[in-house]
């Protein structure tokens, strides 16, 4: 083969890669899907306190704080929700919503805000959370107007709001939320009571994460928590549960690499029967257990 033509099919093969790929789909989220994974239907309010609320639409929950300035909201779900909220919200107060506060990035808890937004309010978020909602923009999202690094105070009529970060545990711009001085924390997706965690704990830190339940454990003024999924209230106590589960869980995968058990054979032989009695045991134990087997092989 002459080099005139190994040139020319060269350049040949090069005019076939050049080609840009034809245009595909628009991948984007759509408006207002409302495709709520959880089987409760409706929506409630239950009051915790004189002056707090909180809101479940569906399976999914948030808090509202009543001040004589005006109301803090937190998490407005979706645009559904946020109407029937902003309902909710009129039963017992005619005073504006200041603030909306987002618990951390995830769509299911922090879509539908617009509403409050036409109205004046701040939207407020730790500032980890940008860039997700910078790299999967929806259309349903307020982006926030305030943001910070670490911890933060929202005070609004004489109270205060405080925003508490931990590090990355659940996604890396979650806060949990102490409407200051109730004994009362609003922890989002941490720990469902009484539950064990789904699937292969997506977008969970599992080292931080224990460590993040480990740090509320140690609170001091805690009694009770409001979670962002499920029952209104619950004992702080129950983070622990959670905590002990995922230690344990952690425990057993590792004794079962140590001695050289194939991970199929370990997702056959783990069983916690300590923990059996909680929600979910039977058919998540598994899929738990290869997210930790992920962990100690890969790092993530
Ligand atoms: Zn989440």
């Amino acid at each position: 083969m002459t080099a005139k033509i190994l040139i020319a099919s060269f350049l040949a093969s090069a005019a076939a890669f050049a080609a840009p790929p034809p245009p595909g789909p628009d991948l984007s989220p759509p408006s207002n899907a409302n495709q709520s994974v959880f089987r409760l239907q409706g929506f409630d309010t239950t009051q915790v306190a004189p002056d707090l609320y909180t809101f479940r639409w569906e399976g999914t929950r948030n808090m509202f704080w009543v001040t004589p300035d005006g109301v803090i909201a937190t998490d407005p779900i979706s645009i559904n929700a946020a109407k029937a909220l902003r309902d909710e919200i009129r039963k017992v107060t005619d005073k504006p919503v200041q603030y909306v506060v987002y618990s951390h990035n995830h769509w299911d808890h922090i879509l539908g805000g617009k509403i409050f937004k036409d109205e004046g309010a701040t939207f407020v978020s730790h500032n980890n959370c940008v860039k997700h909602f910078t790299m999967y923009p929806h259309p349903d999202l307020v982006m926030p107007d305030v943001t910070f690094e670490g911890n933060h105070e929202i005070k609004l009529g004489g109270k205060t709001l405080e925003l508490i970060y931990l590090g990355p545990n659940h996604s890396d711009c979650l806060v949990v939320m102490r409407p200051k001085p109730h004994p009362v924390l609003f922890i989002v997706d941490l720990a469902t009571p009484e539950g064990v965690p789904l699937g292969r704990l997506n977008d969970y830190y599992l080292i931080p994460y224990i460590n993040s339940l480990r740090a509320i454990e140690a609170m001091e003024g805690i009694e009770t928590m409001i979670p962002g999924h499920r029952m209104p209230t619950a004992p702080i106590a129950t983070l622990g549960e959670r905590r002990a589960y995922l230690e344990a869980l952690m425990a057993a995968v590792k004794k079962e690499l140590e001695a050289g058990t194939p991970a199929a054979e370990i997702l056959n032989k783990i069983s916690l029967p300590d923990f059996a009695h909680m929600r979910n045991y039977e058919t998540q134990l598994k899929e738990n257990a290869r997210r930790v087997i992920t962990y100690y092989g890969m790092g993530w």
